[in-house]
């Protein structure tokens, strides 16, 4: 599911989400792990398209409601879920963002750490090593 960035006539992807059954096919080889490290994972949520380093698979423990939020498109649900499921959405404002609105500088130490910055109207974001 492709969530459009809501700033003004972007017309720009904010993230692509897809949600993965435990079962289907493995995307990657971090949904093998994910499987490994957490038995009990449902299924695994991947979030790309937004900005470098915060491309990843995550478990998910609650699959209904994470399938239900992305295929009704819904950024809300999907934060309120897990915020690091909707980095590219800004909950004070209520809208997705893509990578470009956002002013967000990545931080490293080792190797990344977090992005802070702020949404376009200058809300404050911080988006946390996964
Ligand atoms: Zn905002
Ligand atoms: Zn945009």
């Amino acid at each position: 599911m492709v969530f459009p960035c809501q700033h003004e006539d972007c017309r720009r992807a904010a993230a692509t989400v897809e949600v993965t059954r435990r079962g289907q096919l493995y995307i990657d080889a971090e949904q093998d792990v994910i499987y490994r490290v957490f038995p009990a994972a449902q299924g695994t949520i991947r979030i790309t398209g937004f900005l470098p380093y915060t491309g990843f698979s995550s478990r998910v423990p609650n699959l209904a409601a994470a399938i239900d939020a992305v295929s009704a498109g819904d950024a809300a649900a999907l934060h309120a879920l897990d915020q690091t499921w909707a980095p590219f959405y800004c909950h004070r404002c209520d809208r997705s963002f893509c990578g470009e609105h956002w002013d967000l500088k990545p931080a490293f130490s080792w190797g990344f750490d977090h992005y802070s910055g702020t949404c376009p109207i200058g809300h404050p974001h911080f988006i946390d090593h996964c």
